[in-house]
């Protein structure tokens, strides 16, 4: 059997639009992130990551700058467990 454990913190931000489960929500603040901020598929995909052997999202889409992909959204995590 194979168990992945995943989490994901981002501060809260006016300059956001609120997006959790890839559903965009009508409030005044989402999530500072240099991605979409979607902390529930974040941290899903983390624990699938980690269910599989895999590094964390952060290796993956760093926030540091690197020639790594920035900007994602959950469409890029998908893309990324497809083709790895
Ligand atoms: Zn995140």
């Amino acid at each position: 059997m194979l168990i992945g454990n995943g989490w994901d913190l981002h501060k809260h931000t006016s300059s956001k639009p609120l997006i959790i489960g890839g559903l965009e929500f009508d409030e005044e603040e989402g999530f500072e992130a240099y991605s979409d901020g979607d902390i529930l598929l974040h941290a899903l995909s983390d624990a699938l990551l980690g269910a599989v052997g895999k590094k964390d999202l952060g290796y993956y889409f760093p926030s540091k700058k690197t020639n790594k992909k920035r900007d994602f959204e959950y469409r890029d995590i998908k893309k990324n467990f497809r083709d790895n």
